[in-house]
């Protein structure tokens, strides 16, 4: 099936409609509007024809307004008020600065199209400073968004590239999340991709979700949208918006159930340290420092590997005291420096003396080992503050602690 032959039978090229579904209602909020070339029995996917660089621009522009009036057409007919999601390549918008693509909705706004119903997807790849002009025109309109396969061609593309167009949706596919082989990269990226998108208060859509657990990973890691195989594959009709709202309402809640108990077996940990903390604080309460240190490693051997004590500022008021191979050392080129500048450092301050209690900090990479670990942190007295690591090894033991 080559580009010709799709040229001259588009009567065959239709829309197809994948189901995107919410987090905060359960049910269908829109549909992407994805290409297809029907042959007989057969259903073709016009992506190789879409990304071949051999399909003349020409082609793919008119390929692409016989798929939107398709569907226009259609959603409209069904009356529909859920939102049409609409892919567009850059470069044809950019030919006549997005006019004739807006020419298309406005003929459709006529007969009650709104624009508020239209996110148009653009890929991240596609994003470029000449685009941003056309696009904060469409927004102006209501028309909403969605940056488009995020992170797929280049893994620490420049978010810089999209940001000035104000997108609503960040759309970001799980297929690099594999069962086995948990890629932290990837796991980093949409976590800092998540704090993003709450910065700029665009919404993260998740594609791509086949299986349950990467459903779980879409809802846990901020995901207010999903669209994949696991919920409903493209349709050539418009999915019932409610018909998957009773799955996902009892998959979200054991999300929350496993959740709750995760999070109850972190606080349970918290409680545990900061009681044997403070029986061993009280009681070395005259003596210097660094035994304190010791007394601590002594009790909490299997539970830590660094422990350093710091004044309200940052400023590290102890040697660190340090597990290396089995054996605990002190490291003197540490007294003195400041921690300030990391984040939630002082934040984490205030609250310790706002409530009197310790702090157990979410899962994070330590700077020096590169491990995975936990940091608890307590009061020692009015103006100093202890550290205490806990690493990899003791948090995998455990149940709930890596989560
Ligand atoms: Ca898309």
């Amino acid at each position: 099936m080559d580009a010709l032959e799709i040229m001259s039978h588009l009567d065959r090229v239709v829309p197809y409609y994948q189901p995107i579904f919410s987090a905060d209602e359960h049910k269908i909020i829109g549909y992407e509007v994805l290409g297809r070339y029907i042959e007989g029995e057969t259903v073709h996917s016009l992506g190789h024809f879409f990304h071949d660089e051999d399909t003349p621009d020409d082609y793919r522009c008119e390929v692409e307004d016989v798929i939107i009036r398709k569907a226009l057409d259609a959603f409209l007919k069904a009356g529909r008020t859920e939102m049409l999601f609409v892919n567009r390549r850059a470069a044809g918008l950019l030919e006549d600065y997005g006019e004739s693509f807006l020419a298309i909705l406005d003929e459709y706004t006529e007969k009650g199209l709104r624009y508020e119903q239209i996110v148009l997807e653009i890929s991240e790849a596609d994003y470029s400073k000449s685009l941003d002009n056309v696009l904060r025109y469409y927004k102006t309109l209501g028309i909403r968004l969605a940056v488009d396969h995020i992170g797929e061609v280049d893994v620490d593309g420049d978010i810089r590239r999209f940001a000035g167009s104000s997108p609503d949706i960040l759309k970001i596919s799980l297929q690099a999340l594999r069962k086995d082989a948990s890629d932290q990269t990837y796991k980093n990226i949409v976590y800092s991709l998540s704090m993003f998108a709450r910065k700029i208060g665009a919404s993260l859509l998740f594609e791509t979700v086949e299986a349950e657990y990467q459903l779980q990973y879409a809802w846990k890691n901020g995901g207010r949208y999903y669209q994949g195989f696991y919920l409903s594959e493209p349709m050539p009709d418009f999915a019932q918006p409610d018909g998957q709202k009773e799955m996902l309402r009892e998959k979200c809640s054991r999300f929350i159930t496993y959740e709750k108990q995760a999070l109850s077996s972190v606080y349970a940990l918290a409680d545990h340290l900061e009681s044997g903390l403070s029986a061993i604080i009280s009681r070395s309460k005259s003596a210097p420092k660094e035994k304190l240190l010791e007394d601590i490693a002594r009790e909490f051997n299997e539970m830590c590997f660094r422990l350093y004590i710091c004044d309200e500022n940052g400023f590290e008021l102890t040697p660190n005291y340090f597990k290396r191979d089995g054996q605990w050392i002190f490291q003197p080129e540490y007294l003195n420096k400041n921690w300030s500048w990391r984040p939630y450092f002082l934040e984490n301050i205030v609250r310790m003396n706002k409530n009197g209690g310790g702090l157990i900090s979410d899962l994070y990479n330590d700077l020096e080992t590169g491990e995975t670990i936990r940091t608890f942190s307590c009061p020692v007295n009015e103006h100093e503050y202890l550290f205490f690591d806990i690493p990899y090894a003791y948090l995998y033991d455990q149940d709930g602690l890596l989560y």
